[in-house]
């Protein structure tokens, strides 16, 4: 007989999407070693199990902890700071005037409480893993440490990348690929489960030719895929043409960047050619629609790529933490875009529940984004009490309308409770806060 289970989180309805059993009612989910051991029906996983503690969903949800495919933690103690500038009219000028003058201003400490009060979020949002890309020109050298070390306190699986970029000067660039190529030597490896990391670059119109070959030489020495913004601005894409003669996707051929373990986040201004490139190789593109419309940068075709293919995930560009809530812009999005009402409703949860969990699996090397025997015991509770039937067949129609991360009660990633009862358990919360705020309060002053 198999070994008793450590936990069983039970007493909920159980969604799983599997075709086979896509719900189950008073359901459970039996959790040994940090790797799912049965799902089934409470009373069954019970039966079984009978030394197991039990964590009672009183009635809520029990579903796959959720995936975060493109954010940024650095940007987290941005929220409520006001700039002295004129309000920026154009992406660039977002950049220039907000998030290039917030990430130069960084220390490694800032890094830290940066990425902590981020983390905090993603698992009071129900977020398991995440895909971060990480600037701090001011700072470059160990600070995907610092960032590692906050997330595996938190127990959040974190994939980390700097950007490499030019716009500071060649100096900074080259620590930018050190610090690639050293945490993907060292830290990524030694993170377990929990850690993993990308060569990042920043995006086309801040990367010369010779640095990209640069970062391509490092990358590949390194057995790294990328994680690069790609055509997010017709700006990006104008330039590229300018420069090189080339789109971007296509510059990105040229140099080696795409694959099967790359992502090009956005994709908003890619045309038929590269929308082809990304399908063939095998890409991730990554859509971000909170953060793309907020940026005012226009509406991926992300339906159109995915009819031809194309691999697309869901990130929110550290926008929010909360996946349920990109999903439901992700849908708004599409119909606003195709003026069709009809559209949107299949795509974006293939992303976030499929895509996300295909692309996380694969670069963590574990089944992610499942709840199923064998798969990381990474799984939420939401509270919810439906005021019409769940069925197998409308679980996406409850997902986008009745629920919300705010609704996550409880956070478990490799079977560790990180939250229980809104209460977070892998990360003092009152001391985060008060570090956190008292860094951005610095951090302000500073910029
Ligand atoms: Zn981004």
């Amino acid at each position: 007989m198999a070994e008793p289970a450590q936990l069983l989180v039970g007493n909920g309805l159980v969604i799983t999407r599997e075709s086979s059993a896509p719900l189950i009612e008073n359901g459970c989910v039996a959790i040994r070693g940090g790797v799912i051991a049965a799902v089934g029906s409470t009373a069954e996983l019970r039966r079984l199990n009978p030394g197991s503690d039990f964590l009672d969903a009183r009635g809520g949800i029990i579903m796959p902890g959720l995936i975060n495919a493109h954010t940024h933690l650095y940007s987290t103690l941005a929220r409520g700071m006001a700039l002295d500038t004129p309000a920026p009219r154009n992406f660039v000028e977002i950049l220039e005037r907000l998030w290039w003058r917030l990430d130069k201003t960084l220390t490694l400490d800032d890094v830290y409480w940066s990425a902590m009060a981020g983390l905090a979020d993603s698992i009071r949002n129900g977020v398991t893993t995440i895909f971060d890309h990480h600037a701090s020109p001011g700072a470059v050298r160990g600070s995907l440490g610092r960032i590692a070390d906050a997330a595996l306190q938190s127990g959040v699986r974190s994939c980390l990348c700097y950007e490499v970029s030019d716009r500071d000067g060649e100096q900074v660039a080259a620590d930018g690929i050190a610090e690639n190529r050293e945490f993907l030597a060292g830290m990524a490896r030694a993170g377990g489960n929990g850690l993993r990391g990308l060569f990042g670059m920043h995006a086309s119109f801040t990367l010369s030719d010779r640095t990209l070959a640069r970062c391509c030489d490092a990358a590949v020495e390194s057995g790294a895929g990328f994680h690069v913004h790609t055509a997010e601005a017709a700006s990006d894409t104008e330039d590229c043409l300018k420069r090189y003669n080339k789109r971007i996707v296509e510059r990105w051929r040229d140099a080696g960047v795409l694959g099967k373990s790359s992502i090009a986040a956005h994709c908003v201004h890619v045309d038929e050619a590269e929308t082809e490139l990304l399908a063939e190789s095998g890409t991730f593109v990554v859509h971000n629609p909170e953060s793309n419309m907020s940026n005012a940068v226009g509406s991926a075709w992300v339906i159109e790529m995915m009819a031809r293919g194309v691999r697309v995930g869901l990130g929110t560009d550290g926008y929010s933490a909360d996946m349920l809530e990109s999903m439901k812009v992700a849908n708004l999005l599409q119909k606003h875009r195709t003026g069709d009402p009809g559209a949107g409703w299949v795509e974006p949860p293939q992303m976030l529940f499929e895509n996300n969990a295909a692309m996380a699996s694969e670069c963590f090397g574990i089944s992610l984004g499942k709840l199923a025997a064998g798969a990381a015991a990474d799984l939420v509770i939401l509270d919810y009490q439906p005021p019409t039937p769940v069925l197998p067949t409308n679980i996406d129609g409850h997902l986008l309308f009745g629920l919300a991360g705010r609704a996550v009660n409880t956070t478990i990633a490799g079977g560790r409770i990180l939250m229980r009862g809104r209460e977070l358990l892998s990360i003092d919360a009152a001391e985060m806060a008060a570090n956190a705020r008292a860094t951005a309060q610095n951090l302000w002053r500073r910029i």
